[in-house]
Protein backbone atom coordinates (compact mmCIF):
# COMPACT_ATOMS: atom_id res chain seq x y z
CA UNK A 1 0.00 0.00 0.00
CA UNK A 2 1.88 3.25 -0.90
CA UNK A 3 1.25 5.88 1.74
CA UNK A 4 -1.50 9.20 1.67
CA UNK A 5 -0.01 12.27 -0.13
CA UNK A 6 0.85 14.75 2.90
CA UNK A 7 -1.94 16.52 3.85
CA UNK A 8 -2.34 20.29 2.18
CA UNK A 9 -2.30 22.76 5.22
CA UNK A 10 -5.77 23.55 5.70
CA UNK A 11 -6.08 27.33 6.45
CA UNK A 12 -9.46 28.21 7.97
CA UNK A 13 -9.44 32.51 7.06
CA UNK A 14 -10.58 33.48 3.77
CA UNK A 15 -8.69 35.93 1.23
CA UNK A 16 -10.60 38.19 -0.69
CA UNK A 17 -8.87 39.66 -3.87
CA UNK A 18 -9.45 42.41 -5.56
CA UNK A 19 -9.68 42.59 -9.19
CA UNK A 20 -7.45 45.44 -11.02
CA UNK A 21 -5.00 45.91 -13.59
CA UNK A 22 -2.44 43.78 -12.21
CA UNK A 23 -5.42 40.83 -11.91
CA UNK A 24 -7.66 40.64 -14.91
CA UNK A 25 -5.95 38.46 -16.83
CA UNK A 26 -6.91 34.78 -16.95
CA UNK A 27 -3.74 33.08 -16.31
CA UNK A 28 -2.89 35.81 -13.02
CA UNK A 29 -6.77 35.01 -11.69
CA UNK A 30 -5.54 31.13 -12.41
CA UNK A 31 -2.60 32.06 -10.34
CA UNK A 32 -4.10 33.92 -7.56
CA UNK A 33 -6.68 30.91 -7.17
CA UNK A 34 -4.36 28.57 -6.76
CA UNK A 35 -2.11 30.47 -4.39
CA UNK A 36 -5.36 30.87 -1.90
CA UNK A 37 -7.95 33.72 -3.17
CA UNK A 38 -11.55 32.31 -2.43
CA UNK A 39 -13.74 35.42 -3.60
CA UNK A 40 -12.73 38.11 -6.08
CA UNK A 41 -14.38 41.51 -5.59
CA UNK A 42 -15.54 43.64 -9.01
CA UNK A 43 -14.88 47.22 -7.59
CA UNK A 44 -17.89 48.44 -9.83
CA UNK A 45 -16.26 51.98 -9.09
CA UNK A 46 -13.95 51.61 -12.01
CA UNK A 47 -14.07 49.50 -15.14
CA UNK A 48 -16.66 49.09 -17.59
CA UNK A 49 -19.84 46.50 -17.36
CA UNK A 50 -18.01 45.02 -20.64
CA UNK A 51 -15.12 44.49 -18.95
CA UNK A 52 -16.82 43.29 -15.45
CA UNK A 53 -18.17 40.55 -17.54
CA UNK A 54 -15.38 39.51 -19.10
CA UNK A 55 -13.48 38.89 -15.37
CA UNK A 56 -16.44 37.75 -14.38
CA UNK A 57 -16.53 35.06 -17.34
CA UNK A 58 -12.42 34.21 -16.48
CA UNK A 59 -13.34 33.43 -12.75
CA UNK A 60 -15.84 31.28 -13.72
CA UNK A 61 -13.45 29.27 -16.43
CA UNK A 62 -10.74 29.43 -13.36
CA UNK A 63 -12.92 27.73 -11.09
CA UNK A 64 -14.06 25.17 -13.43
CA UNK A 65 -10.59 24.61 -14.83
CA UNK A 66 -9.42 23.63 -10.79
CA UNK A 67 -12.72 22.52 -9.52
CA UNK A 68 -12.53 24.92 -6.87
CA UNK A 69 -16.20 27.15 -6.21
CA UNK A 70 -14.68 30.47 -6.37
CA UNK A 71 -16.86 33.40 -4.88
CA UNK A 72 -17.49 37.06 -6.71
CA UNK A 73 -18.22 40.15 -4.81
CA UNK A 74 -19.76 42.46 -6.90
CA UNK A 75 -19.24 46.06 -4.77
CA UNK A 76 -21.13 48.91 -5.57
CA UNK A 77 -20.13 52.09 -4.77
CA UNK A 78 -22.97 53.57 -3.29
CA UNK A 79 -23.37 57.20 -2.21
CA UNK A 80 -19.62 58.01 -2.57
CA UNK A 81 -18.98 61.67 -2.87
CA UNK A 82 -16.19 63.04 -5.85
CA UNK A 83 -14.89 66.09 -6.43
CA UNK A 84 -15.52 67.30 -10.14
CA UNK A 85 -12.74 68.16 -12.50
CA UNK A 86 -9.96 70.73 -11.08
CA UNK A 87 -8.39 73.22 -13.21
CA UNK A 88 -5.29 71.53 -14.70
CA UNK A 89 -6.07 68.08 -12.93
CA UNK A 90 -4.44 69.37 -9.41
CA UNK A 91 -4.93 71.54 -6.50
CA UNK A 92 -2.33 72.23 -3.80
CA UNK A 93 -4.32 73.40 -0.65
CA UNK A 94 -2.08 75.45 1.48
CA UNK A 95 -3.00 75.49 4.65
CA UNK A 96 -4.95 78.62 5.95
CA UNK A 97 -6.20 79.21 2.33
CA UNK A 98 -9.85 79.16 1.43
CA UNK A 99 -11.55 76.97 -0.61
CA UNK A 100 -15.07 77.68 -1.77
CA UNK A 101 -17.40 74.44 -2.43
CA UNK A 102 -19.50 75.88 -5.67
CA UNK A 103 -23.17 74.85 -7.29
CA UNK A 104 -22.74 73.32 -10.67
CA UNK A 105 -20.44 70.71 -12.70
CA UNK A 106 -17.22 72.70 -13.82
CA UNK A 107 -15.05 75.32 -12.34
CA UNK A 108 -12.01 77.13 -14.13
CA UNK A 109 -10.74 78.49 -10.82
CA UNK A 110 -8.27 76.97 -8.62
CA UNK A 111 -10.18 77.79 -5.15
CA UNK A 112 -13.63 76.38 -5.99
CA UNK A 113 -14.71 73.08 -6.29
CA UNK A 114 -17.40 71.37 -7.69
CA UNK A 115 -18.40 67.59 -6.64
CA UNK A 116 -20.95 65.11 -7.78
CA UNK A 117 -23.35 65.71 -5.00
CA UNK A 118 -25.87 68.76 -6.68
CA UNK A 119 -27.27 69.29 -2.94
CA UNK A 120 -23.75 69.46 -1.11
CA UNK A 121 -23.55 73.23 -0.37
CA UNK A 122 -27.29 73.06 0.86
CA UNK A 123 -26.35 70.13 3.44
CA UNK A 124 -23.25 71.23 4.18
CA UNK A 125 -23.50 73.92 7.56
CA UNK A 126 -20.49 75.66 9.32
CA UNK A 127 -18.33 73.85 11.44
CA UNK A 128 -18.44 70.69 9.74
CA UNK A 129 -15.19 68.95 8.30
CA UNK A 130 -14.64 68.24 4.69
CA UNK A 131 -11.85 65.55 4.34
CA UNK A 132 -10.22 64.92 0.70
CA UNK A 133 -7.64 63.10 -0.91
CA UNK A 134 -8.12 59.69 1.41
CA UNK A 135 -8.32 61.55 4.55
CA UNK A 136 -5.34 63.74 4.27
CA UNK A 137 -6.46 66.77 3.66
CA UNK A 138 -8.88 68.28 5.93
CA UNK A 139 -11.23 71.44 5.88
CA UNK A 140 -13.56 72.77 7.80
CA UNK A 141 -16.75 75.09 6.67
CA UNK A 142 -16.66 78.22 8.13
CA UNK A 143 -19.67 80.46 6.47
CA UNK A 144 -22.78 79.11 4.66
CA UNK A 145 -23.80 81.41 1.44
CA UNK A 146 -26.68 80.88 -0.92
CA UNK A 147 -24.30 78.99 -3.36
CA UNK A 148 -21.68 78.31 -1.42
CA UNK A 149 -19.93 77.07 1.19
CA UNK A 150 -16.38 78.62 2.33
CA UNK A 151 -13.86 76.46 3.81
CA UNK A 152 -10.57 76.84 5.56
CA UNK A 153 -7.85 73.96 5.02
CA UNK A 154 -6.97 72.52 8.43
CA UNK A 155 -4.42 70.11 6.83
CA UNK A 156 -2.80 71.14 3.34
CA UNK A 157 -1.97 68.87 0.62
CA UNK A 158 -2.27 67.86 -3.05
CA UNK A 159 -5.77 67.20 -4.15
CA UNK A 160 -6.51 65.73 -7.61
CA UNK A 161 -9.45 65.54 -9.68
CA UNK A 162 -12.04 63.29 -9.36
CA UNK A 163 -10.66 62.16 -6.10
CA UNK A 164 -13.33 61.07 -2.76
CA UNK A 165 -14.87 63.63 -0.42
CA UNK A 166 -15.78 62.42 2.72
CA UNK A 167 -17.50 64.28 5.27
CA UNK A 168 -17.46 62.59 8.73
CA UNK A 169 -20.83 62.98 10.98
CA UNK A 170 -22.96 65.04 8.39
CA UNK A 171 -26.17 63.58 7.51
CA UNK A 172 -26.38 63.59 3.82
CA UNK A 173 -30.16 63.30 2.49
CA UNK A 174 -28.46 61.33 -0.70
CA UNK A 175 -30.02 57.77 -2.08
CA UNK A 176 -28.47 54.59 -1.07
CA UNK A 177 -28.03 53.84 -4.04
CA UNK A 178 -27.53 55.76 -7.66
CA UNK A 179 -28.82 55.17 -10.52
CA UNK A 180 -25.55 53.44 -11.79
CA UNK A 181 -25.89 51.04 -8.93
CA UNK A 182 -29.07 49.94 -9.63
CA UNK A 183 -27.38 48.89 -13.13
CA UNK A 184 -24.61 47.46 -11.53
CA UNK A 185 -26.88 45.41 -9.00
CA UNK A 186 -29.55 44.29 -11.65
CA UNK A 187 -26.18 43.52 -14.15
CA UNK A 188 -24.99 41.59 -11.00
CA UNK A 189 -28.35 39.28 -10.92
CA UNK A 190 -28.42 38.41 -14.48
CA UNK A 191 -24.57 37.16 -14.11
CA UNK A 192 -25.23 35.14 -11.23
CA UNK A 193 -22.86 37.00 -8.38
CA UNK A 194 -22.78 35.01 -5.35
CA UNK A 195 -21.99 38.42 -2.80
CA UNK A 196 -23.23 42.36 -3.84
CA UNK A 197 -21.96 44.63 -1.17
CA UNK A 198 -23.02 48.24 -0.99
CA UNK A 199 -20.88 50.63 0.63
CA UNK A 200 -21.52 53.64 2.67
CA UNK A 201 -24.12 52.09 4.25
CA UNK A 202 -26.26 53.97 6.89
CA UNK A 203 -29.33 51.96 7.65
CA UNK A 204 -30.88 48.48 8.04
CA UNK A 205 -32.98 49.73 5.35
CA UNK A 206 -30.95 50.32 2.44
CA UNK A 207 -29.33 46.74 2.99
CA UNK A 208 -33.47 45.46 2.96
CA UNK A 209 -33.72 47.58 -0.57
CA UNK A 210 -30.91 45.76 -2.15
CA UNK A 211 -31.73 42.14 -1.04
CA UNK A 212 -35.05 42.59 -2.55
CA UNK A 213 -33.88 44.15 -5.72
CA UNK A 214 -31.48 41.17 -6.13
CA UNK A 215 -34.46 38.94 -4.55
CA UNK A 216 -37.09 40.04 -7.18
CA UNK A 217 -34.19 39.36 -10.22
CA UNK A 218 -34.22 35.72 -9.46
CA UNK A 219 -31.02 36.02 -7.52
CA UNK A 220 -29.33 34.21 -4.88
CA UNK A 221 -26.59 36.89 -3.95
CA UNK A 222 -25.91 37.24 -0.49
CA UNK A 223 -26.00 41.18 0.33
CA UNK A 224 -22.58 42.45 2.42
CA UNK A 225 -23.27 45.65 3.95
CA UNK A 226 -19.49 47.83 3.94
CA UNK A 227 -19.95 49.58 7.55
CA UNK A 228 -17.76 52.59 6.88
CA UNK A 229 -20.20 55.67 8.12
CA UNK A 230 -20.61 57.02 11.68
CA UNK A 231 -24.52 56.42 10.98
CA UNK A 232 -23.40 52.84 10.53
CA UNK A 233 -21.81 52.74 13.62
CA UNK A 234 -24.53 54.07 15.16
CA UNK A 235 -26.93 51.70 13.42
CA UNK A 236 -24.51 48.93 13.94
CA UNK A 237 -26.57 46.29 15.34
CA UNK A 238 -29.87 46.76 12.95
CA UNK A 239 -27.52 46.98 9.94
CA UNK A 240 -25.57 43.44 10.72
CA UNK A 241 -29.15 41.86 11.42
CA UNK A 242 -30.27 42.72 8.00
CA UNK A 243 -27.54 42.20 6.25
CA UNK A 244 -26.25 38.58 4.88
CA UNK A 245 -22.79 39.71 5.65
CA UNK A 246 -20.80 42.16 6.89
CA UNK A 247 -17.22 44.18 5.90
CA UNK A 248 -15.41 46.77 8.10
CA UNK A 249 -14.46 49.09 4.83
CA UNK A 250 -11.91 50.79 7.01
CA UNK A 251 -10.37 52.92 4.17
CA UNK A 252 -13.50 55.02 4.96
CA UNK A 253 -14.18 54.18 7.76
CA UNK A 254 -11.01 55.26 8.93
CA UNK A 255 -12.15 58.99 7.29
CA UNK A 256 -15.40 59.05 8.42
CA UNK A 257 -14.76 58.49 11.67
CA UNK A 258 -11.64 59.50 13.68
CA UNK A 259 -8.96 56.71 12.50
CA UNK A 260 -7.44 56.28 16.54
CA UNK A 261 -10.39 54.84 17.63
CA UNK A 262 -11.29 52.60 14.31
CA UNK A 263 -9.17 49.55 15.89
CA UNK A 264 -11.51 49.27 18.46
CA UNK A 265 -14.62 49.84 16.20
CA UNK A 266 -13.16 46.85 14.39
CA UNK A 267 -13.76 44.86 17.13
CA UNK A 268 -16.73 46.42 18.05
CA UNK A 269 -18.17 45.25 14.43
CA UNK A 270 -16.85 41.98 14.05
CA UNK A 271 -17.97 40.89 17.86
CA UNK A 272 -21.87 41.88 16.35
CA UNK A 273 -21.13 40.01 13.52
CA UNK A 274 -20.30 36.64 15.70
CA UNK A 275 -23.26 37.77 17.93
CA UNK A 276 -25.67 37.33 14.63
CA UNK A 277 -23.67 35.43 13.26
CA UNK A 278 -22.84 37.02 10.16
CA UNK A 279 -19.38 36.49 8.32
CA UNK A 280 -17.13 39.30 7.89
CA UNK A 281 -14.30 40.96 5.76
CA UNK A 282 -12.07 43.18 7.21
CA UNK A 283 -10.47 45.33 4.53
CA UNK A 284 -8.37 47.91 3.80
CA UNK A 285 -4.72 48.52 3.78
CA UNK A 286 -3.56 45.02 5.04
CA UNK A 287 -0.65 44.47 2.90
CA UNK A 288 -0.63 47.64 1.61
CA UNK A 289 2.94 48.05 1.73
CA UNK A 290 3.39 44.95 -0.93
CA UNK A 291 1.57 47.08 -3.26
CA UNK A 292 5.65 47.68 -4.29
CA UNK A 293 7.46 45.93 -1.60
CA UNK A 294 7.84 41.95 -1.66
CA UNK A 295 7.94 41.87 2.06
CA UNK A 296 5.00 43.44 4.22
CA UNK A 297 5.62 45.35 7.12
CA UNK A 298 5.82 44.30 10.85
CA UNK A 299 2.61 46.30 11.88
CA UNK A 300 0.81 44.79 8.34
CA UNK A 301 1.79 41.38 9.36
CA UNK A 302 0.50 41.87 12.86
CA UNK A 303 -2.80 43.98 11.55
CA UNK A 304 -3.92 40.71 9.26
CA UNK A 305 -3.03 38.34 12.38
CA UNK A 306 -4.85 40.63 15.38
CA UNK A 307 -7.74 40.79 12.87
CA UNK A 308 -8.12 36.93 12.47
CA UNK A 309 -7.74 36.43 16.50
CA UNK A 310 -10.84 39.28 16.46
CA UNK A 311 -12.73 36.93 14.53
CA UNK A 312 -13.02 38.07 11.12
CA UNK A 313 -14.30 35.16 8.82
CA UNK A 314 -12.06 36.92 5.59
CA UNK A 315 -9.38 39.40 5.37
CA UNK A 316 -9.13 41.59 1.81
CA UNK A 317 -6.75 42.54 -0.52
CA UNK A 318 -7.56 45.92 -1.89
CA UNK A 319 -4.58 48.04 -4.18
CA UNK A 320 -2.42 45.22 -3.73
CA UNK A 321 -4.31 42.75 -6.08
CA UNK A 322 -5.56 45.31 -8.00
CA UNK A 323 -2.94 47.46 -8.84
CA UNK A 324 0.50 46.38 -6.87
CA UNK A 325 3.34 44.57 -8.37
CA UNK A 326 2.99 41.73 -7.00
CA UNK A 327 -0.51 40.18 -6.45
CA UNK A 328 0.19 36.22 -6.15
CA UNK A 329 2.93 37.08 -4.00
CA UNK A 330 0.64 39.02 -1.51
CA UNK A 331 -1.63 36.25 -1.58
CA UNK A 332 0.60 33.54 -0.68
CA UNK A 333 2.00 36.11 2.52
CA UNK A 334 -1.71 36.65 3.73
CA UNK A 335 -1.70 33.04 3.62
CA UNK A 336 0.73 32.08 5.58
CA UNK A 337 0.03 34.89 7.97
CA UNK A 338 -3.14 33.45 8.33
CA UNK A 339 -1.59 29.91 8.50
CA UNK A 340 0.37 30.65 11.66
CA UNK A 341 -2.10 32.64 13.36
CA UNK A 342 -4.47 29.98 13.23
CA UNK A 343 -2.24 27.59 14.55
CA UNK A 344 -1.38 29.70 17.90
CA UNK A 345 -5.01 30.40 18.02
CA UNK A 346 -6.78 26.28 17.03
CA UNK A 347 -4.09 25.18 19.84
CA UNK A 348 -5.17 27.61 22.80
CA UNK A 349 -8.62 27.45 21.45
CA UNK A 350 -8.50 24.00 22.08
CA UNK A 351 -6.68 23.91 25.14
CA UNK A 352 -9.56 26.33 26.49
CA UNK A 353 -12.56 23.80 25.54
CA UNK A 354 -10.45 21.15 27.02
CA UNK A 355 -10.40 22.49 30.02
CA UNK A 356 -13.78 23.82 29.91
CA UNK A 357 -14.87 20.05 29.61
CA UNK A 358 -12.61 19.29 32.02
CA UNK A 359 -14.08 22.10 34.24
CA UNK A 360 -17.57 20.29 33.99
CA UNK A 361 -16.30 16.96 34.94
CA UNK A 362 -15.29 18.43 38.23
CA UNK A 363 -11.50 19.29 37.12
CA UNK A 364 -10.60 22.72 37.22
CA UNK A 365 -9.78 23.94 33.73
CA UNK A 366 -8.27 27.34 32.81
CA UNK A 367 -9.22 29.78 29.56
CA UNK A 368 -6.16 30.32 28.35
CA UNK A 369 -7.48 33.23 26.15
CA UNK A 370 -10.56 35.00 25.94
CA UNK A 371 -12.11 33.98 23.04
CA UNK A 372 -15.16 35.15 20.48
CA UNK A 373 -18.40 34.87 22.88
CA UNK A 374 -20.99 31.87 21.56
CA UNK A 375 -23.26 33.48 18.99
CA UNK A 376 -26.62 35.08 20.88
CA UNK A 377 -28.78 34.55 17.71
CA UNK A 378 -29.48 31.92 15.37
CA UNK A 379 -28.14 32.17 11.72
CA UNK A 380 -30.89 34.10 10.07
CA UNK A 381 -33.40 31.49 8.67
CA UNK A 382 -31.81 28.37 10.25
CA UNK A 383 -33.89 25.86 12.09
CA UNK A 384 -33.49 25.81 15.87
CA UNK A 385 -33.37 22.04 15.13
CA UNK A 386 -30.00 22.43 13.09
CA UNK A 387 -28.76 24.98 15.24
CA UNK A 388 -28.77 22.83 18.18
CA UNK A 389 -27.70 19.61 16.29
CA UNK A 390 -24.86 21.75 14.42
CA UNK A 391 -23.30 22.91 18.31
CA UNK A 392 -23.58 19.30 19.16
CA UNK A 393 -22.18 18.13 16.84
CA UNK A 394 -19.43 20.56 16.91
CA UNK A 395 -18.49 19.41 20.66
CA UNK A 396 -18.81 15.38 19.69
CA UNK A 397 -16.40 16.56 17.11
CA UNK A 398 -13.70 18.14 19.14
CA UNK A 399 -14.13 15.03 21.95
CA UNK A 400 -13.61 12.61 19.20
CA UNK A 401 -10.65 13.98 17.56
CA UNK A 402 -12.90 13.63 14.65
CA UNK A 403 -10.14 14.39 11.29
CA UNK A 404 -13.49 16.23 9.18
CA UNK A 405 -16.59 17.62 9.95
CA UNK A 406 -19.20 17.53 6.80
CA UNK A 407 -22.24 19.92 6.28
CA UNK A 408 -24.81 19.32 3.73
CA UNK A 409 -26.84 22.24 2.99
CA UNK A 410 -28.77 23.91 0.36
CA UNK A 411 -28.68 27.34 1.39
CA UNK A 412 -25.57 27.17 3.29
CA UNK A 413 -26.80 28.42 6.44
CA UNK A 414 -25.89 25.25 8.75
CA UNK A 415 -21.95 26.21 6.79
CA UNK A 416 -22.12 29.04 8.79
CA UNK A 417 -24.02 28.35 11.81
CA UNK A 418 -20.72 25.62 12.07
CA UNK A 419 -18.39 28.07 10.72
CA UNK A 420 -19.16 30.40 13.47
CA UNK A 421 -18.37 27.89 16.12
CA UNK A 422 -14.82 28.39 14.87
CA UNK A 423 -13.90 24.42 15.56
CA UNK A 424 -10.56 23.14 15.40
CA UNK A 425 -11.61 20.50 12.84
CA UNK A 426 -11.96 21.44 9.29
CA UNK A 427 -14.82 21.40 7.70
CA UNK A 428 -16.13 20.32 3.97
CA UNK A 429 -19.43 21.96 3.00
CA UNK A 430 -21.70 20.26 0.61
CA UNK A 431 -24.73 21.26 -1.31
CA UNK A 432 -26.35 20.50 -4.68
CA UNK A 433 -26.40 24.18 -5.38
CA UNK A 434 -23.15 25.50 -7.24
CA UNK A 435 -23.87 29.23 -5.94
CA UNK A 436 -24.17 27.96 -2.22
CA UNK A 437 -20.84 26.05 -2.71
CA UNK A 438 -19.15 29.30 -3.98
CA UNK A 439 -20.86 31.31 -1.08
CA UNK A 440 -19.36 28.85 1.14
CA UNK A 441 -16.26 30.17 -0.09
CA UNK A 442 -16.56 33.05 2.02
CA UNK A 443 -16.75 31.18 5.95
CA UNK A 444 -14.15 30.51 8.04
CA UNK A 445 -12.95 27.36 8.18
CA UNK A 446 -15.39 25.90 5.19
CA UNK A 447 -14.01 24.32 2.05
CA UNK A 448 -16.67 23.86 0.10
CA UNK A 449 -16.59 20.69 -2.17
CA UNK A 450 -18.05 20.48 -5.60
CA UNK A 451 -19.27 17.97 -7.14
CA UNK A 452 -20.24 15.84 -4.11
CA UNK A 453 -23.98 16.17 -3.67
CA UNK A 454 -26.03 13.11 -3.37
CA UNK A 455 -29.41 12.62 -1.90
CA UNK A 456 -27.84 9.49 -0.53
CA UNK A 457 -26.28 9.88 2.88
CA UNK A 458 -23.85 6.52 2.36
CA UNK A 459 -23.13 8.05 -0.78
CA UNK A 460 -22.18 11.28 0.32
CA UNK A 461 -20.06 10.11 3.11
CA UNK A 462 -18.01 7.46 0.46
CA UNK A 463 -17.68 10.58 -1.73
CA UNK A 464 -16.48 12.72 1.13
CA UNK A 465 -13.79 9.60 2.44
CA UNK A 466 -12.54 9.00 -1.28
CA UNK A 467 -11.89 12.90 -1.17
CA UNK A 468 -10.25 12.82 1.91
CA UNK A 469 -7.82 9.86 1.17
CA UNK A 470 -7.39 11.32 -2.12
CA UNK A 471 -6.48 14.77 -0.89
CA UNK A 472 -4.43 13.43 2.44
CA UNK A 473 -6.71 15.14 4.72
CA UNK A 474 -7.74 11.26 6.14
CA UNK A 475 -6.63 8.16 6.86
CA UNK A 476 -8.65 4.53 7.23
CA UNK A 477 -9.87 4.47 10.78
CA UNK A 478 -10.04 8.50 11.23
CA UNK A 479 -13.85 9.45 12.14
CA UNK A 480 -15.84 12.50 10.49
CA UNK A 481 -18.67 13.53 10.96
CA UNK A 482 -21.45 14.88 9.28
CA UNK A 483 -24.84 16.83 9.82
CA UNK A 484 -27.13 16.71 7.25
CA UNK A 485 -31.12 16.45 6.90
CA UNK A 486 -32.86 13.10 5.92
CA UNK A 487 -33.01 14.47 2.48
CA UNK A 488 -31.30 17.73 0.99
CA UNK A 489 -32.80 21.01 3.01
CA UNK A 490 -35.91 19.65 4.18
CA UNK A 491 -37.08 21.37 7.41
CA UNK A 492 -34.04 21.39 10.42
CA UNK A 493 -30.93 19.67 9.72
CA UNK A 494 -31.73 17.10 12.29
CA UNK A 495 -29.04 14.41 12.26
CA UNK A 496 -25.27 14.35 13.26
CA UNK A 497 -23.75 11.22 12.25
CA UNK A 498 -20.22 9.84 13.48
CA UNK A 499 -18.22 7.63 10.58
CA UNK A 500 -15.19 5.60 10.55
CA UNK A 501 -13.35 6.11 7.19
P1 LIG B 1 -13.60 50.79 -1.12
O1 LIG B 1 -14.19 50.04 0.15
O2 LIG B 1 -12.26 50.21 -1.39
O3 LIG B 1 -14.61 50.52 -2.16
O4 LIG B 1 -13.58 52.22 -0.69
C1 LIG B 1 -13.38 49.53 1.15
C2 LIG B 1 -13.02 50.55 2.18
O5 LIG B 1 -13.53 51.69 2.19
O6 LIG B 1 -12.23 50.17 3.04
MN1 LIG C 1 -15.01 52.49 0.98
Amino acid sequence: MTNPPPAPPVVRTKIVATIGPASREETAIHGLVEAGVDVFRLNMAHGSMDEHQETLDRIRRVGDALARPVGVLVDLAGPKIRLGELPGGAVDCVEGATIWFIRGTESDQADRFVTTYAPLVDELAAGDSVMLADGTISLVVEEKAPDAARCRVVQGGIVRSRQGVNLPGVKLSVAAMSQADWQHAEWAAAAGADFVSLSFVRSPVEVKLLKELLRTRGSQARVVAKIEKREAIDNLDAIVDAADAVMVARGDLGVETDVASMPMVQKRIIRACQRYQKPVIVATQMLDSMQHARRPTRAETTDVANAILDGCDACMLSGETAIGEHPRLVVEMMRRIARETEKQYLADRWRYMEGRFMAERGSAGVPVQEFLPAPEFLVDGLHPITQAVVDGASRIAGELDAKLFVVASRSGLTAIARSKRRGAVPTVGLSDNAATLRQMSLYWGVTPLANVASPDINQLLEHVSAWGLREGRLQRGDRILLVAGIGFGTGGHNMALVHEV
